[in-house]
């Protein structure tokens, strides 16, 4: 007597994925409800088990579906947008700057769209996410039918879907309570990455996770800049930082992994976290070649993923499979590295393991839930097909294959794409609304990169607005005499700074523009020796705003701020026309002089020689204020034995400029 299921598909090669990498073929599968019911050989299957409806496969593959292990789907909407580019240049120069502007339910959820008709054409039927308004990421995906590991971003600092940390765990706290135990969603808590969260917030979200039992996301060890920060901060790598906050006691999905050890790589596998592996992003932002043969060696869960499709750019797993395996046999030096049945299993049952998912999903087997994909063979790249060694079905899919060739995908018993037509999404309103964002988001990065001080601005961070400043700067014969003059009664010596002063100033092809100077001081003690660095960036405005007697200036400073990235960073940001470094000795006095605090620095420019100089400064705030400290300054030139000397209206960089043209 045959046992009645929904669904029966015949005709299949089948590839099952299973621990012993069983094939069918010609093989059939059954299906009940949401799950397999049975996988085998054709004839016994039929004889078996009666449907209501019989798909025949057309001797075609029929797989699990491929598992997407991380990736950051709204950002299908900012594919494209910038390129080639550092990953901190990228991410913070301008990833966050326009999120900040245009990430809101309604973006996040159009890019889910799209991110899951991607994924549906090219076979992917579970992904595995990281974002922000992650319960419209969850409700858009479980509409499209596709099965999702949802993971709410949490930060250090503000986004688009919370102005502080609290409300971003109070927001993933709301968001797994409302998915846990949806068929298809697992809300899960993504603290984005060491460096964008805290010691505390990893050991909070790592205690959120437990408490719910839902996987706990987020970026380890992707950079080896992130890695030599980490030892210099803690004095240890990566993975035994996180453990240290506890992280390892929930379900870690670890993203990347590309730098780490073989104690490193034992740690992740004695706590059962998975890793997810990123070919393509690592390649395309040279972070470098993730240990995945070791990782494997050792027995560690290891998916692959597209990372996010603005840093891929496509969501293309058949793409990220070929990758895998070549990566892995390029960085071992060995091509038996990664077979291809091995890549395929990373893709779907290692995958599905990676993330906490082994016991629903990533392989064709009775009880699992019928997530599958037909993979049409025919077309002209993937012939001839052989038959000797079973491993060629892999070979062929994972080297020759393309993701166009799936024909139909099934999620969770339920029918998402039927003969390449899609059944849960309309791809052409969904590219119209797309393109309608990529007009708006294209106007605002044009109207910013006008602009440099609107450039600096969209950096975020602290800043201090414009300031203005009495200065006068003088040409010194004899810089002992101003050390003299500082030893009278009328003077208060408020304190006294020695550094070295290393200025890079980036100029623009349009003065007008200013120019900006990332400074560098180094406090140095009695002895020489430096003691602390602290780099700044100014905007340097129109030099002079006033002239008042004796040369003495009103200037103005556009905006200054801690630099919280480096040289590099900035210069390839704001890409500069034209470079130019001052390297000074300032002695920097902070007096007291009739009730008024002044700055008086000694200046010894070395690079270029342009010799000694004395500057005296003082900020104001009114016009009135301006004309009584630029008397002040004047008696201050004649108290300290300056007066008369020549003055500099210029700054050193003209200086340089003048007496060495170039
Ligand atoms: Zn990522």
């Amino acid at each position: 007597m045959t046992q009645p299921v929904d669904i029966l598909l015949t005709n299949a090669h089948v590839l099952s994925m299973d621990e012993q990498l069983t094939q069918y073929d010609p093989g059939a599968l059954a299906v009940r409800g949401d799950s397999i019911v049975a996988v085998g050989p054709e004839a016994e299957i039929k004889k078996e088990y009666a449907a209501k409806e019989t798909f025949d496969c057309g001797g075609k593959i029929l797989m699990p579906g491929l598992i997407n292990a991380h990736t950051h789907v709204p950002m299908t909407l900012l594919r494209g947008l910038a390129d080639d580019l550092r990953l901190d240049v990228w991410l913070q120069g301008y990833m966050w700057p326009v999120e900040r502007e245009f990430v809101s339910p309604e973006f996040v959820r159009l890019g889910t769209q799209i991110a899951c008709a991607e994924f549906i054409r090219s076979g992917v039927t579970t992904f595995n996410d990281m974002y922000f308004f992650e319960e419209e990421v969850a409700q858009a995906t479980a509409e499209a039918g596709l099965r999702a590991v949802c993971g709410q971003s949490v930060l250090k600092f503000p986004t688009s879907d919370a102005p502080s940390y609290e409300d971003a765990m109070a927001r993933a706290r709301g968001f797994i309570q409302t998915w846990k135990g949806h068929e298809l969603i697992v809300p899960a808590i993504a603290p984005h990455a060491p460096y964008t969260t805290t010691a505390d917030m990893l050991r909070e979200t790592a205690e959120l996770a437990k408490e719910f039992d839902v996987p706990l996301h987020i970026h380890l060890a992707e950079t080896s800049f992130e890695v030599e920060n980490m030892r210099e901060e803690q004095g240890m790598p990566v993975i035994p930082y996180v453990k240290k906050q506890g992280l390892f006691e929930a379900k870690v999905i670890a993203a990347h992994c590309v730098h780490i050890d073989p104690g490193e790589i034992r740690t992740l596998k004695n706590h059962g976290a998975g890793v997810a592996h990123n070919p393509s992003s690592n390649l395309k932002l040279a972070s470098g070649f993730a240990p995945v043969t070791k990782m494997l060696e050792a027995g560690l869960n290891v998916g692959i993923g597209t990372d996010g499709p603005a840093s891929n750019n496509n969501l293309d797993m058949f793409e990220e499979m070929r990758l895998a395996s070549f990566v892995a046999k390029a960085a071992s030096n060995d091509p038996t590295s990664v077979p291809a049945q091995t890549a395929l299993t990373m893709a779907t049952r290692f995958g599905a393991q990676a993330l906490h998912l082994g016991h629903l999903t990533g392989s064709l087997t009775p009880g699992r839930r019928a997530d599958l994909i037909v993979v049409d063979l025919s077309p002209v790249h993937n012939s001839p097909r052989f038959r000797r060694d079973p491993n060629n079905a892999y070979a062929q899919i994972v080297y020759a294959a393309k993701s166009a060739d799936v024909s139909d995908v099934m999620v969770n018993g339920k029918w998402l794409m039927r003969d390449r037509q899609l059944l849960t999404l309309n791809e052409g309103e969904l590219l119209d609304q797309a393109s309608e964002i990529a007009k708006k988001i294209d106007a605002f990065l044009i109207a910013r990169e006008q602009s440099v001080l609107s450039k600096l601005i969209a950096l975020g961070g602290s800043i201090e607005e414009e300031s203005f400043e009495v200065q006068v700067k003088v040409k010194l014969a004899d810089p002992l005499k101003v050390r003299k003059g500082l030893e009278r009664p009328e003077i208060e010596i408020i304190r006294i700074r020695h550094y070295d002063q290393h200025d890079t100033y980036f100029f623009f092809a349009d003065p007008a523009q200013g120019r900006i100077r990332y400074r560098e001081d180094e406090f140095l003690d009695e002895k020489g020796n430096v003691t602390a660095t602290r780099p700044r960036l100014t905007l340097v405005g129109q030099k002079r705003e006033d002239v008042f007697a004796n040369e003495v200036l009103l200037s103005r400073s556009r905006y200054i701020a801690p630099a919280a990235q480096t040289l590099r960073f900035y210069r390839e940001y704001f890409k500069p026309v034209r470079e130019v470094e001052l390297v000074k000795d300032r002695l920097r006095w902070l007096i007291k002089y009739k009730d008024t605090e002044f700055f008086v620095n000694l200046d010894d420019v070395q690079t270029p020689l342009l010799g000694n100089f004395l500057e005296i400064k003082s900020r104001t705030w009114s016009r009135g204020d301006a004309q009584r400290k630029a008397e002040l300054v004047a008696e201050l030139l004649s108290l300290l034995g300056a007066a008369g000397q020549p003055t500099v209206t210029e700054d050193y960089i003209e200086l340089a400029s003048m007496e060495s043209p170039s």
